[in-house]
């Protein structure tokens, strides 16, 4: 190793031809050194060697045109409330307009005669016409870096034109390519292209098969960073830590298993085995535990925090929204009050009640054991426990792995289990969720009531509606998802929300609605809650709050308008609300009969309640943000590779890492 320092750390600034407003559009791109410019990522290619003739042009279809300004201008209307520039483009097979809408400085780039390069959609043929197209004009005609060849397309920010960062990348590729280095020369990657030649390949690809070349090299790189996070977290883990012994000696969980109402199914009490093998263990746990909905991870976390508390360790235990931490809250109460252990809330709204309560909520542990109970609040630096043995964290996917270091470190390397009812799809088993051992909770207690799923218009609400009341009638509950009103919405969201809820109070009448959403205060959505709870209220119209975790068995109808605008694993979760009591369940999902896409999509729901299946269709048709959420890190971090179609990719790197 030499001591030069890394050519491909230039900063972007220090490159012949970039002052420094370049250099600081660059930056908006987060492009700072040269190594960041060699992996800028093309948005797409365009073939320069073949042009579509003009006359052959097809509606809608995306097609990259050449020819020359004939005649161009801007129409204004109504004292300038709005305006079209135009120009029309000749080819000699025929003519094409090129429009932009309300943008009337787009007259200043162009001019008649200009060779100009077009790539859009046409949205008409009479007369031939692509609104907002992507344009270049065309300087030399023998320009070996822009034309007659493939050329890519980079993404861009404002003022920063196309020709002069192709050009920079090029230039930048041919001074500092030599400088590319494999980053890890240990591992052998047969069959795959050096990271040099990919990184050519990316910018100046000589066939269309290089492109994707060039991408999966540069995935299997990030793969093997990934592997090699993860290797380095655990490895650093079992080095450093020590864990707090805490299996416990039975003496809360005896107890607390003979009054809880049930017995454990087989794969609740097989799960135990496996967490209490950890919890004994001379390292701290890590451990995921999965189960579809309804498959009582509850009850299981109740049992892990027993061990800790029982080894004399307090609990933390972390949900994602307030209604959740509530109904943990009743819960754990209700099973551990009785044993001595004080459970304690800290929510967003218990940390706005006054003063007082507040730093008495914040104390640590006034029993000497200890649950606590919260949302993200957990989180913030008031919260330092003493005694930290476990760290329990329900619908794991609503959290980032960032947040999840965080409450770890509020103790000295605790225990962990985090708990998920989606199924892991196997690339992000091996990626994201890596560094964990998992469990699985692969059968619900018996006893339960099927849930069916039925797909209908808007037009069959009233039917649907009808049918709701019937139920009703028999003294069940419901929900209906309305999806208008997501938490941090606007007012609109709000007011159309209110007014459904006025209709609905009408079509149910005498039975009684309750409203419930992430923007009502804690109070007002305890008060809901428990009155849902008690039957005093039938049916909530609710929005996807009710989608982690409630849990009322009486509720077996649940209505789901505008399904087309959730993911599959979302509604999964969702429609998991009913099933819970041993009556049949239905669950209906309203879709507009004009997406016909999105209704082939949600039938996959009517067709099965296999979590798996709905993850992997899910996993596939929206990638990982969604099925995860968009705060899982490690995704984004991803630029080249693909979670949901590099699994031969992922488990390369994981062979090439586990090897070393
Ligand atoms: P999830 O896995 O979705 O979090 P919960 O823990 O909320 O599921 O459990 C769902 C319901 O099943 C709860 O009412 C819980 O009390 C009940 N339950 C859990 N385990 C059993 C069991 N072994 N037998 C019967 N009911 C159970
Ligand atoms: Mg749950």
């Amino acid at each position: 190793m030499s001591n030069q320092p890394n050519p491909l750390l230039t900063p972007v600034g220090e490159i012949r031809g970039v002052g420094r407003e370049r250099a600081a559009q660059l930056l908006r791109l987060e492009l700072r050194t040269v190594g960041d410019l060699l992996v800028h990522r093309p948005r797409r290619y365009e073939d320069r060697r073949h042009f579509q003739e003009i006359s052959k042009l097809q509606l809608n279809e995306p097609a990259l045109t050449r020819g020359k300004i004939i005649a161009a201008g801007v129409k204004y209307w109504k004292q300038r409330s709005g305006s079209v520039y135009e120009f029309i483009l000749e080819d000699g097979t025929g003519r094409l307009h090129c429009r932009w809408w309300n943008l009337p400085f787009m007259e200043k780039y162009f001019k008649i005669g200009d060779d100009v390069l077009v790539f859009g959609k046409p949205n008409s043929l009479r007369p031939r016409t692509i609104d907002h197209p992507e344009t270049e004009i065309v300087e030399t005609m023998e320009d070996a870096i822009h034309l007659n060849r493939i050329v890519p397309v980079y993404p861009s920010t404002e003022g920063l034109p196309q020709r002069w960062l192709r050009s920079l990348i090029w230039r930048t590729l041919d001074e500092y390519e030599k400088h590319i280095a494999e980053p890890h020369p240990e591992f052998s990657l047969k069959d795959q292209p050096t990271r040099a030649n990919a990184i050519h390949m990316l910018h100046r690809p000589e066939e269309k098969a290089d492109e994707e070349l060039a991408r999966r090299r540069l995935a299997l790189d990030e793969f093997i960073e990934m592997q090699l996070a993860m290797r380095r977290r655990r490895m650093n883990l079992e080095k450093n830590a020590a864990a707090l012994p805490s299996a416990g000696d039975n003496h809360f969980i005896k107890p607390f298993l003979t009054k809880v109402g049930f017995t454990l199914t087989a794969a609740q009490t097989k799960v135990l085995k496996e967490i209490r093998h950890d919890m004994a263990g001379p390292k701290p746990m890590r451990r995921l535990l999965q189960g579809d909905v309804g498959s009582g991870k509850t009850v299981v976390a109740a049992c892990t925090a027993l061990m800790a508390l029982e080894s004399g360790l307090n609990v933390a235990l972390m949900a994602p929204t307030e209604i959740l931490a509530e109904q943990h809250v009743q819960n754990f109460r209700r099973w551990l009050e009785p044993l001595g252990i004080a459970v304690e809330v800290l929510t967003g709204s218990t940390k706005t009640v006054t003063p007082a309560q507040k730093s008495l909520l914040l104390t640590p542990a006034r029993s000497p054991l200890t649950l606590f109970v919260g949302t993200h609040a957990l989180l913030e630096g008031s919260f330092a426990p003493e005694k930290l043995g476990l760290v329990i964290i329900d619908e794991q996917h609503k959290f980032g792995v960032a947040q999840r270091e965080t409450l770890l470190r509020k103790g000295s390397y605790p225990h962990l289990l985090v708990m998920t009812a989606t199924p892991i799809p196997r690339t992000l088993g091996l990626t994201l969720y890596g560094d964990l051992d998992i469990s699985v909770i692969d059968e619900s207690p018996t006893g339960r009531g099927k849930i069916k799923t039925y797909l209908r218009d808007p037009e069959s609400l009233p039917k649907v509606w009808a049918f709701i009341r019937e139920k009703l009638a028999k003294g069940r509950q419901g929900y209906i998802v309305y999806s208008r009103l997501e938490e941090g919405d606007s007012a609109a969201g709000l007011k159309a929300v209110t007014k459904e809820f006025e209709e609905l109070k009408k079509v149910f009448a005498p039975y009684t609605i309750a409203l419930l959403h992430g923007r009502m205060k804690g109070a007002e959505k305890d008060a809901v809650m428990t009155q849902f709870r008690a039957n005093q209220i039938q049916l909530l119209l609710a929005t996807s709050v009710v989608e982690v975790g409630l849990d009322v068995p009486n509720a077996t109808i649940m209505l789901i308008e505008n399904a087309e605008q959730f993911g599959l694993a979302q509604l999964h979760q969702l429609r998991g609300r009913i099933g819970r009591g041993a009556e049949e369940s239905q669950c209906i999902l309203i879709a507009k009969a004009k997406t016909a896409d999105a209704k082939e999509r949600l039938k996959v729901l009517t067709e099965t309640t296999d979590g798996f299946r709905i993850a992997e269709a899910d996993l596939k048709l929206r990638g990982p943000g969604e099925l995860l959420g968009q705060e899982q890190s490690g995704v984004a971090a991803l630029k080249f590779g693909n979670l949901a179609e590099d699994l031969a990719l992922v488990e390369q790197a994981r062979e090439l890492v586990k090897g070393k």
